[in-house]
């Protein structure tokens, strides 16, 4: 079964949604990939990505990448090195384990929903939104194939 699949027009609208206004207060950039099979070191999916997508051509180096791999049941959540920076790793883990209780439960649109909320707020903290701000990457989800 493909990732898209499992995601209703809603449902992905709502994870959107999520981006867009965890950004709106935040110069930092978050994404959401979504695919059925990870199968290598999902860290290292997870940078593949991060660096097919070109998020690490922020200006302030604060681009956030959810990466899920539905099938196989894994998951990584990595931020460029300025926001890495400033929050470290224990930051991410408790957003993670956070996520990972409402994965268990296939709640895959409110895992991710929390994860780009509280990335958001991290990133809202460090790297306020100026007004002239552009939106540096997309907030649409991206599938894999
Ligand atoms: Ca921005
Ligand atoms: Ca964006």
């Amino acid at each position: 079964m493909n990732a898209l699949e499992h995601f209703s027009v809603e449902q992905q609208d709502r994870i959107k949604q999520a981006v867009h206004h965890a950004e709106v207060c935040t110069s930092g950039e978050i994404r959401v990939y979504i695919e059925d099979k990870c199968k290598t070191d999902v860290l290292d999916r997870a940078a593949f990505i991060f660096a097919e997508l070109l998020m690490h051509t922020t200006a302030e180096r604060n681009g956030v990448l959810i990466y899920l791999a539905l099938s196989d049941k894994k998951f990584a959540i990595i931020g460029d090195v300025g926001i890495h920076q400033k929050v470290g790793d224990d930051f991410w883990n408790t957003i993670k384990e956070n996520m990972t209780m409402h994965f268990k439960q296939s709640h895959f649109t409110e895992g991710l929903v929390y994860g780009i909320i509280e990335s958001g707020k991290s990133l809202q903290h460090y790297f306020p939104r100026a007004h002239n701000d552009n939106d540096e990457l997309p907030n649409d989800l991206v599938f894999g194939k």
